[in-house]
């Protein structure tokens, strides 16, 4: 995923609290899919990212099986597997920052204050529309 803002209705959605990252790296695609197999929006993520030239996993269809459906992302090789970096500046630079032990740049650390900000507002909506919840 791009942001998780991208992503429709992603108050409802599984990915809405996961790792960005796991939508952005092949590698974790079997998780990213599995979130997806139980979402109800699947399909229309799926032909959003198809129609918009994603990279990741979208509705459970990774990057590489975009392009072999004829949907290949933004800047797509056709070399197969292809690993896409995301930039600082967005939540998954911030986690590959942490991953490495780094200090996140500042770029990042905007980028995840403003993510985990959107989560927080999230979080507080799904409590006031369901008060039993304690998460
Ligand atoms: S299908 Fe997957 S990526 Fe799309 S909104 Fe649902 S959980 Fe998120
Ligand atoms: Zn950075």
């Amino acid at each position: 995923m791009i942001t998780q803002l991208t992503r429709p209705n992603v108050e409802f959605t599984a990915c809405a609290d996961a790792d960005p990252e796991i939508f952005h790296d092949d590698v974790l695609a079997p998780t990213a899919k599995q979130l997806c197999a139980g979402c109800p929006l699947a399909e229309a993520c799926r032909t959003q990212a198809r129609n918009s030239g994603e990279w990741g996993t979208w509705g459970g269809e990774t990057s590489a099986e975009r392009a072999a459906a004829g949907y290949p992302p933004v800047g797509w090789t056709g070399r197969g597997y292809t690993r896409f970096t995301h930039p600082c500046g967005t939540p998954a630079a911030y986690q590959r920052h942490m991953r490495a032990g780094e200090t996140a740049c500042e770029p990042c650390k905007q980028a995840e204050s403003v993510r985990a900000g959107e989560q927080r507002a999230r979080r507080r909506l799904r409590r006031k529309n369901n008060p039993a919840r304690t998460k």
